[in-house]
């Protein structure tokens, strides 16, 4: 049971928190403090942060270097099918785009994990549109249960689930869910949401809770970035955040920073979110939370990966491909968005540790799971 909803409070509300700690001095005392609470999280991601960013990248790096050391972990994403019932204007899936559609069988499914497995991937995040009817909770227990024992670690993003399939995934091998909001602006998630459940904004907003309390080792959560004010979002994830760590203390928590990408539909982003901001909500984030785990996916481009290892983030993926059967078929269309970064696995591990970090493919074992009446109890990654 989720002991209460989590909130968020308009934009215009988190606008007028930001506009009362906006000053180089409430950025200089955030910088200061061992731990900030929202406040100094609003300072560090309003305007007045922008020339301290030096000063930001390294409170971050020093942060980082001390809960994860010199690490990144790697993961692949596989997709598993592009169908989908929603319309979101941003997303080459969405089910107004004439896009080639198919879902892959379990078979199919299968041997693209162990194309993977073969590539050196141990952590395989499963993605798929949100079309239930053709891939459901059957489905992905099964997969899991095929594939636990190969795998350190599997990931979902796929359709927001109740509590009792959440459970079910878990018990099955699925260690760790990712729903992203998208934007927390209410009325931005309503003007890119057309049809579909996903409409729902506050369904959507409760799901990380619910995977949570259903015991997941892990949750993810993220905005999409192009579709709101980045600041506030920023501000909002915080705020999830840290209420999800005040709720479910066991379940370790991640950040990803996706920025729109182009895509089937031809959407244009609605705000312009560049590096330079990008990395400031990076770091800001890194210092109101140093346990979180931050994800920069193959959206971004290499150079820009590069020059961000050892500053925040604790995760990439590698060698990505967008489409369903991609990895066996690299022929294939109907892919979610187009990559940023095109290196394969062993490119960008290599560039890891050209820069004195360890790309680390394996930090969790099942062994470790305590399974306790289906919730687990977290344990110390290795
Ligand atoms: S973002 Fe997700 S829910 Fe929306 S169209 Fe794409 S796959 Fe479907």
């Amino acid at each position: 049971m989720t002991p209460e909803e989590f909130t968020i409070p308009d934009f215009a509300e988190l606008q007028r928190l930001m506009q009362r700690h906006c000053h180089t001095a409430d950025v200089q005392h955030a910088l200061k403090g061992d731990r900030i609470d929202i406040s100094g999280l609003a300072a560090l991601l309003s305007p007045a942060a922008e020339n301290l960013l030096p000063q930001l990248a390294a409170r971050s790096a020093r942060i980082t270097a001390r809960r994860f050391g010199r690490t990144i972990q790697i993961y692949a994403p596989l997709y598993l099918s592009n169908f989908c019932i929603n319309r979101c204007a941003y997303c080459g899936f969405s089910a107004g785009n004439k896009i080639d559609r198919r879902v892959l069988t379990l078979e199919e499914a299968e041997q693209e994990a162990m194309i993977l497995l073969g590539r050196g991937f141990k952590h395989i995040l499963l993605v798929a549109g949100e079309a239930p009817a053709r891939l459901g909770v059957d489905y992905l227990a099964e997969l899991a249960t095929r594939l636990c024992n190969r795998f350190a670690a599997i990931s979902i993003e796929v359709q927001p689930l109740e509590e009792d399939e959440y459970a079910r995934l878990f018990a099955a091998g699925i260690t760790s869910v990712a729903v992203y909001q998208e934007t927390y602006d209410r009325g931005i998630y309503a003007q890119v949401h057309h049809a579909g459940k996903k409409c729902d904004f506050d369904y959507r907003l409760a799901t990380p809770a619910r995977a949570a309390a259903a015991g997941m080792r892990e949750v993810g959560i993220g905005a999409l970035l192009g579709l709101a004010d980045w600041r506030l979002d920023g501000l909002a994830m915080g705020m999830h955040i840290a209420w999800l760590r005040k709720h479910y203390w066991r379940a370790a928590l991640t950040v990803s920073f996706p920025r729109l990408r182009p895509a089937e539909g031809g959407f244009q982003p609605l705000v312009k979110v560049n590096e330079r901001m990008l990395t400031q909500m990076i770091f800001a984030l890194r210092i109101f939370d140093p346990d979180v785990g931050l994800l920069l996916s193959t959206r971004e481009e290499a150079r820009f990966r590069d020059g961000m290892v050892g500053l925040g983030p604790t995760r990439y993926s590698a060698g990505s491909c967008t489409a369903p059967g991609g990895y066996a078929h690299p022929e294939l269309t109907g892919e979610q968005f187009s990559v940023g970064d095109h290196r394969s696995m062993q490119e960008v591990c290599a560039d890891i540790c050209q820069k004195g970090y360890d790309p680390v493919r394996k930090d969790w074992d099942a062994t470790f799971q305590i399974k306790d009446s289906g919730a687990a109890m977290s344990a110390p990654a290795l």
